[in-house]
């Protein structure tokens, strides 16, 4: 089984600080090929590092209905970045015949769970990032990684 994965997860630099999420397990994944790494915001044209970004009055579900937009720390509005990277996303997934993903916890664009609010505070909100709820729409199988590594921990013990 393949599964589609934030890049940060694997060790990538593309996070908005340019640092990374590195997890053991992710990155024996995609050593062994289980899983294939891909950063929809660098995709979307957004540079490395960037500013932090939320979602306003919404969740990705909304970015993608035209009913909330993605904006910096800085208000600029850079939704437009985040449906391209999503988009980019699914053409990897289309390319390759993988159904399932792997996406970073509580990030505007791979959050399947949680997002940040909007307000840059640290506060969490139910809901999903754009890149998730767009691969979502399209029938991909999408796994919080925070949970994702959960079962598997539990499932050790
Ligand atoms: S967009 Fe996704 S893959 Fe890229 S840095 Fe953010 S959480 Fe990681």
């Amino acid at each position: 089984m393949m599964y589609l994965i934030s890049s940060c997860l694997a060790g990538f630099d593309c996070k908005y600080n340019g640092k990374n999420n590195a997890n053991r397990i992710f990155v024996k994944m995609v050593k062994q090929n289980k899983a294939i790494p891909f950063c929809p915001e660098q995709a979307g044209g957004l540079s490395t590092p960037r500013p932090p970004s939320e979602i306003r009055d919404g969740d990705g579900i909304d970015v993608i209905c035209g009913n909330a937009k993605v904006i910096t720390v800085d208000d600029e509005d850079v939704t437009e970045f985040f449906i391209k990277g999503a988009k980019e996303t699914l053409k990897l997934v289309r390319l390759y015949g993988i159904d399932k993903a792997i996406l970073k916890s509580r990030s505007p664009s791979c959050g399947c769970l949680n997002i940040y609010d909007g307000s840059f505070k640290g506060v969490l909100r139910k809901g999903i990032g754009v890149t998730s709820a767009y691969l979502k729409q399209n029938g991909v199988e999408v796994f919080d990684s925070d949970e994702f590594l959960n079962k598997i921990n539990s499932k050790n013990k």
